[in-house]
């Protein structure tokens, strides 16, 4: 369980989805990190880059309330980015604190290899309490939208046995959102913009 210095832990981040269909098995709520130096060549999301002065900056332990209070109404939580593990403090108290309070599940994409995550203890702390880890740098010559990859090199690194690969299979490539303001969300690995 994370302790209380690990909650306090600031988090910046692009934008958050309260309920998706399009971002792993059942409907989830989705996370997107702010930051990420990995340079993917045909990135689609160039906007979730810089960290400094850019996107929201909440406290972990406020992510957590807000999760936690809808928790009966997902079935887990969808990290993406930017690089979800170029914040991987905060990244590891949120998924302890899921695991010890909730049944959540949590997927991480990552643009790391499971290598370089292996290789480094904090990135491996931050993915310790996942369910699912989808990894490796997108790669613009090998597009796939099925399944959650966004391109064929990626390699899914489960953590439990909570998903299978048909499961991931029978993800939707595209979801489009209208929020009560009218405003227009597109997600999934086929959404304008794409995911990664
Ligand atoms: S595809 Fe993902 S890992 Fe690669 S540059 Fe874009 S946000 Fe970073």
């Amino acid at each position: 369980m994370a302790g209380v210095s690990d909650l306090d832990t600031p988090w910046y981040l692009h934008a958050v989805l309260p309920r998706s269909a399009a971002n792993g098995p059942g409907i989830r709520r989705v996370i997107w990190s702010q930051g990420c130096a990995l340079s993917c060549p045909g990135c689609f999301n160039p906007e979730t880059h810089p960290t400094a002065g850019a996107g929201l900056v909440r406290t972990v332990g406020d992510v957590v309330g807000e999760t936690l209070a809808d928790a009966t109404r997902i079935e887990g939580v969808t990290l993406t980015g930017g690089e979800p593990l170029e914040q991987p403090v905060a990244v590891a108290a949120f998924c302890a604190e899921l695991r010890a309070h909730s049944g959540l599940s949590v997927i991480v994409l990552t643009g790391f290899t499971r290598r370089e995550i292996e290789q480094d203890p904090a990135r491996s702390a931050a993915v310790a309490d996942a369910d699912l880890v989808i990894a490796g740098r997108y790669n613009r010559q090998l597009p796939l939208a099925r399944g959650l990859r966004g391109s064929s090199n990626k390699e899914y690194w489960a953590r439990t046995d909570r998903y299978t690969a048909e499961d991931l299979a029978a993800v939707p490539e595209l979801e489009i959102t209208i929020a009560d303001d009218a405003t227009v969300t597109f997600t999934g690995m086929h959404a304008p913009g794409g995911e990664f």
